[in-house]
């Protein structure tokens, strides 16, 4: 009963009037191939400065599309030069934000602690967290596939209170980018795996409404097999999200 959750994020990609184009395009493809929107979620993560331009195309159009911010602040207001606060992203009309992104972690040293406080800060706003956790390829040989975001998203939930929504996206570090996705068996093994953390953390009914993507080179031609594993809930696409056919026929994974 978890509705699937297919989530584009765009990284550090299209100015907010390619941003403009690239939605309307993807509403008119899903529309003219009468993609039923209540099915399966669609949400976008553009840069900052496209996100009042994403907002107020959905809204003026009516495009079902949830809207989300790629990072966020740990604090909500101050002396933060660069910084932007949660308070603003809610008030763009943001469901979502990713926090603890690989790429984050890799070139801003975002920590546990970091993206824990940012975790508390998303949820200050009643934004839901995407929570990315991931193994790099090194961490894969020496401690296994689950053992790096198992410790990722037990400090992510740290405090977290029972019940909460989050979203959890297993994004293995090798994966990402590299054209080399895990198997629908692997996906699956570590999801279930944090799925258990997630009960463990903020309670086994929270977990089963939680939705785990798969993120990691998810193309038209794999997503049908990650959709099919029973913990597997979505995806969180980068490359292939900037790419309007190949996005919309991963959401219509079904067809
Ligand atoms: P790719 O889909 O380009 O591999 O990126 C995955 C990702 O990092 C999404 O957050």
């Amino acid at each position: 009963t978890r509705t699937p959750l297919i989530a584009g994020n765009w990284k550090m990609n299209l100015d907010h009037l390619q941003a403009v184009a690239l939605v309307q395009k993807l509403h008119w493809t899903l529309k003219d191939a009468k993609h039923d929107a209540d099915s399966v979620e669609v949400a976008v993560f553009p840069p900052f400065t496209d996100v009042r331009t994403v907002q107020t195309l959905l809204d003026a159009d009516k495009i079902p599309f949830a809207l989300g911010a790629q990072d966020l602040s740990a604090h909500d207001s101050g002396a933060y030069t660069g910084e932007v606060s949660g308070a603003f992203l809610a008030k763009l009309d943001c469901r979502y934000v990713i926090i603890g992104h690989s790429e984050r972690r890799e070139y801003h040293a975002e920590t546990d602690e970091v993206v824990a406080a940012k975790v508390q800060a998303a949820l200050r706003h009643s934004l839901v967290p995407v929570i990315c956790v991931g193994e790099t390829a090194e961490d894969l040989q020496t401690h296994g596939a689950s053992a790096v975001p198992v410790a990722q998203l037990t400090a992510a939930l740290a405090g977290v209170a029972a019940g909460t929504e989050v979203v959890v996206a297993y994004e293995p570090v090798w994966a990402i980018g590299s054209g080399q996705a895990a198997t629908p068996e692997q996906a699956q093994d570590v999801c279930a795996t944090l799925r258990e953390v997630v009960a463990e953390s903020i309670g086994a009914d929270a977990a089963e409404r939680t939705r785990i993507l798969y993120g990691g080179s998810v193309k038209s031609g794999n997503i049908a097999g990650f959709m099919r594993q029973p913990d597997v809930d979505g995806a969180l696409v980068g490359g292939a999200s900037l790419v309007v056919d190949e996005f919309a026929a991963i959401i219509r994974y079904q067809k």
